[in-house]
């Protein structure tokens, strides 16, 4: 057996792969494939990881393209990342200043 040091470095550039289907992970066919809990980069999209969490755990039958489409805001059952994120600060703020509410009970 010869092993060729050559070869080892002309190993073309594999293109992002699903490991289910084997198809790349941004080919067109490769939309109705529903990905990993784990999986964050979709072509030229990448993920943060709680999100893609947050929205597995809502929707675990998500497709790639229902995955991709709700990051970029097209589903109106979850919302895109940036609006995600910005809901998990505002969440965490209001239970820090949870006393700050007044109680405004009217009496005649
Ligand atoms: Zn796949």
């Amino acid at each position: 057996m010869i092993r060729s040091k050559k070869a080892q470095e002309r190993v073309p550039k594999m293109s992002d792969k699903c490991s289910q289907c084997g198809l790349a992970w941004d080919a067109d066919e490769h939309m109705a494939c529903v990905p990993p809990k784990d999986k964050l980069n979709y072509g030229e999209y990448k993920l943060s990881p709680a999100y893609k969490a947050a929205l597995y755990d809502s929707h675990p039958n998500y497709t790639v393209e229902e995955v991709v489409g709700s990051y970029l805001g097209y589903n109106q059952l979850f919302p895109d990342e940036e609006t995600w994120l910005k809901e998990q600060d505002e969440e965490e703020e209001e239970e820090e200043e949870g006393e700050a509410y007044s109680d405004v009970s009217e009496s005649d």
